[in-house]
């Protein structure tokens, strides 16, 4: 018989989760602050991309993350204060940047993008394309030699995966491209990864969980919990109470000050992202594209094109830091230099939060502490890629069934 879920979070990562605890017959409600309009599910580039097999956390990015920091225009910035959560996330994160921690990691994250890349194509005849889902693999331009030696190693330790990949020159990249003039050295074109256009991807999920009988509770703020022993049987709101028989918290960066109310403590930070999104381009890009020397993401939606990108791990706040949304559009022209676009006003600058787990793997799973709380969050710049096999592997997690893969990689508890 079906449980009553209760969900704390309309993100994707949250409404995937309702997605297929409805499927699996429980009764659903979502609680979400918002209003499911806007939020870091909305203004992201949109990739579904089983090419992201590599973890934030690796090899000579603490060092390349120091570089940066020196320079205010750079794609990465760690705001400093004195803030024991951020030390303990920057010490995890610090002790998962190896090579050993992150060859540990990569079959698990390779798994999930996988199962979650062949859900998405499940979704899209089931929902109907009105996400504008295209299966056009994604494109990792560079222009230095040394960007290129490093993305035809990451193309070998792809193939090694059994992800295909296809090594292009310049001038092949820009046989693909045949509006726009692209100067690169050249690319890898991963064919596997598909984009969408997120907002329209939470709006179809929004539409057609409401259909389903999902409750969506939006303008709620969940500000505490009834316990009874190691079970929670009701999520306190600014808008009442509502009992649950399960609960998954799904608050995206908020997740600890949503779990520290249960005395589970998680660690997770923030970071920030920008995007710009431009409506009804006259040329416009047929490929998504990694643009890897500049860490700058180029999606096409359709007639619109949205580009986005930096890290900056500064708390939770929506402050826009002008100097690296010009980063952005910069390193756009200086790769694409006859696309016609221009710096926008300020107030059309998006940006978001990336929930980021300190290894880059995504927290799944029950805490021990209750037979009844599930989490599913930090999944840092992978929550689109991933949210479908999040939302399933939590279905399964709840209806008590085996999982489609094996869980332990993403345990709750791994940090103590
Ligand atoms: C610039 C940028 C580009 C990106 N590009 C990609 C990409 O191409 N592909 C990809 O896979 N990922 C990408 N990402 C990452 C992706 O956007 C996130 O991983 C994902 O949106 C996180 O989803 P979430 O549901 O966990 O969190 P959120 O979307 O933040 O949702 C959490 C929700 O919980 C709600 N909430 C919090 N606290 C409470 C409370 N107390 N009560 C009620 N509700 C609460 C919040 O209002 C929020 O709506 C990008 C991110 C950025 C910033």
């Amino acid at each position: 018989m079906g449980k009553q879920v209760t969900i704390v979070g309309g993100g994707v990562i949250g409404l995937c989760c309702a997605y297929y605890l409805n499927k699996g017959g429980h009764e659903v409600t979502v609680i979400e602050k918002g209003d499911i309009t806007n939020g870091t599910s909305f203004g992201n580039a949109g990739y579904v991309s089983p090419s992201h097999f590599i973890p934030l956390a690796s090899p000579g990015i603490v060092a390349k993350g120091l570089r940066w920091m020196l320079s205010s225009s750079s794609p990465f910035y760690i705001k400093p204060r004195m803030n024991i959560d951020l030390i303990r996330w920057g010490m995890a994160f610090y002790r998962s940047a190896n090579e050993k921690t992150m060859e540990k990691h990569i079959p698990p994250l390779n798994d999930i993008l996988h199962l979650s890349r062949s859900l998405m194509t499940d979704m899209k005849s089931e929902l109907g394309n009105q996400f504008r889902m295209a299966e056009v693999g994604c494109f990792m331009l560079y222009k230095s030699t040394a960007t290129e030696k490093h993305e035809l190693e990451l193309a070998a330790q792809a193939a090694r995966l059994g992800i295909e990949t296809k090594v292009l020159t310049g001038a092949q990249v820009q046989d693909m491209e045949p509006e726009v003039e692209v100067t690169v050295r050249g690319g890898v074109l991963y064919p596997i990864d598909c984009h969408l256009h997120p907002g329209d991807f939470m709006k179809t999920l929004k539409s057609h969980l409401q259909a389903g009988g999902v409750k969506l509770m939006l303008q709620t703020t969940v500000t505490g919990f009834e316990k009874n022993g190691n079970r929670v049987q009701g999520v306190i709101t600014d808008q009442g109470k509502v009992a649950c028989d399960e609960l998954v918290i799904a608050s995206g960066s908020w997740i600890p000050q949503v779990a520290d109310q249960l005395g589970i403590h998680l660690l997770l930070q923030a970071g920030k992202g920008y995007s710009i999104t431009y409506t009804d381009v006259e040329k416009n890009l047929h490929h998504p594209a990694i643009l890897v020397d500049d860490r700058t993401a180029m999606t096409p939606m359709g007639k619109d094109l949205r580009m986005g990108g930096t890290m900056e791990i500064s708390g939770i706040n929506d402050h826009i830091l002008i100097k690296r949304v010009q980063s952005i559009f910069r390193a756009a022209k200086n790769y694409y230099p006859n696309l016609p676009v221009s710096f926008p006003e300020t107030d059309r600058i998006w940006s978001g939060l990336r929930p980021l787990s300190p290894d880059g793997l995504p927290y799944i799973g029950r805490h021990s502490k209750y037979t009844n709380v599930t989490i599913s969050g930090g999944h840092a710049m992978l929550g689109i890629s991933l949210a479908a096999g999040s939302g399933k592997l939590v279905e399964e997690i709840l209806s008590g069934k085996k999982t489609s893969m094996d869980m332990e990689a993403f345990g709750v508890e791994r940090f103590g």
